[in-house]
């Protein structure tokens, strides 16, 4: 996760919208508060239009512009606050309403060509309230504010009367304004981002197995066995688990060495998540050297499918020595076991499954190791839940 050094923001892409997707209830509440704030100072200004001006056509017509301004922020606020918009909407809201802000905002200084200095002075807080509060990328904050600058410089020249020092006076105010804004709101890109990094991370370190990187048994308990966190009808179907214990693994920390034992067990843990979902199926390391393997939408056939595929390319695995002399090789022994997670509504079916795979895979044990032992426990199940279904997908045990 990169932070670019001269937006602030993340570098790649999916990390920025994985940040920014993140952030979207905030940037939305954010927004649609800013928006009425500014709005009511913005209408609440056309007292100094009367005392510009007075009553007139033309105090009426910036009073337009005023109202124009109020109702776009007005409806991109309302928008923004009631409405579930997407990254890219609050962003077109967040626009939309810059450029109808700064447009009429250009329209009143113009009907109001003798104060352009106070103009000016305005440009630049709406200048910093575009980089800071508005939310919105770096490069579209960047865009907005240097274009109104422009255009302001340009409208100056022509319809302001002012001096040649004012004029000078007024660029360096502007060009301030800006450099000092887009250095500010870098600066705040790059806090927030750290911020979400150091959670990403302290998530990842709380929720991961340090030697494998799959998923520990703190983030089983608290994350995967919470109600309702299986939701397999999402992926059609019923859930199955798979737990596996690797054969004899005492034997080679005491025959080559904890570190080759280690070195074992992360080959075995890169196998399991390499053939399972990425998103989609999760990988827990269990135990010392067991493994589940949580596959939501996946029925008996298909979790005896991967287990199987498992046992025959890990029994084919020779991992080096820590010392990198020799090759180790074992096997491992697997149960699986699948229910239909809206059998009880969901509450309990992950911990009762892997209680029951965790059974057949004692029972492969028993068999010899290097086996797969599976069972259904669908409660529509015609042996009954938990019961083994000798024929179609009964206890299967194979070698
Ligand atoms: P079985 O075939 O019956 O499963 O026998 P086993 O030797 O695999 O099982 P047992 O439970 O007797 O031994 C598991 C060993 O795993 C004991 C423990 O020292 C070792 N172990 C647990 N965690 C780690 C680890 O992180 N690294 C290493 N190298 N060894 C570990
Ligand atoms: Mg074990
Ligand atoms: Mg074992």
């Amino acid at each position: 996760m990169r932070i670019h050094p001269l937006t602030g923001e993340f570098a790649l892409p999916a990390d920025e919208t994985a940040f920014l997707v993140h952030q979207l209830p905030q940037t939305r509440a954010l927004l649609g508060y800013t928006l009425v704030f500014c709005t009511l100072f913005y209408v609440a200004f056309s007292i100094s239009d009367l005392a510009a001006l007075g009553y007139g056509p033309t105090y009426l017509k910036l009073c337009a512009a005023r109202a124009v301004v109020a109702a776009t922020a007005g409806t991109c606020a309302w928008l923004a606050y009631h409405r579930p918009l997407s990254l890219h909407a609050t962003r077109i809201a967040a626009c939309v309403a810059d450029v109808v802000a700064l447009a009429c905002f250009m329209f009143i200084a113009v009907l109001r060509p003798d104060e352009f200095h106070w103009h000016a002075m305005s440009l630049g807080i709406m200048l910093i309230v575009i980089y800071l509060f508005i939310p919105n990328s770096f490069s579209n904050a960047l865009v907005l504010a240097w274009g109104a600058t422009a255009v302001f410089l340009a409208l100056t020249v022509t319809y302001g009367r002012l001096t040649a020092a004012d004029d000078v006076t007024m660029v360096m105010l502007l060009v301030l304004a800006n450099a000092f804004g887009a250095l500010a709101a870098r600066r705040f890109n790059q806090v927030s981002r750290e911020e979400y990094q150091a959670r990403v991370q302290l998530q990842h370190t709380a929720a991961r197995d340090h030697l494998t990187g799959c998923f520990n048994r703190r983030y089983l308990h608290e994350t995967l066995m919470r109600p309702g966190q299986v939701r397999a009808a999402e992926h059609g179907g019923l859930v199955t688990v798979v737990l596996c214990d690797i054969d004899h693994f005492k034997r080679i920390n005491d025959t080559y060495g904890h570190a080759s034992g280690d070195a074992v067990l992360r080959s075995f843990a890169d196998l399991l998540r390499r053939m399972t979902r990425d998103g989609v199926d999760s990988v827990v390391r269990y135990g010392g050297e067991e493994f589940l393997a949580i596959l939501p939408g996946t029925d008996l056939e298909g979790g005896i499918h991967l287990a199987e595929r498992l046992r025959t390319r890990f029994a084919d695995t020779s991992v080096l020595t820590d010392d990198g002399t020799e090759h180790v090789r074992t096997t491992a022994s697997f149960g699986v076991a699948c229910a239909d997670p809206a059998a009880d509504g969901g509450h309990h079916v992950l911990r009762d499954l892997i209680a029951i795979a965790d059974k057949l895979m004692y029972d492969a044990k028993r068999g010899g190791r290097d086996r797969v032992h599976a069972r259904c426990a669908c409660a529509n199940d015609a042996a009954g839940p938990g019961r083994e279904r000798p024929r179609r997908a009964g206890l299967v045990n194979r070698r």
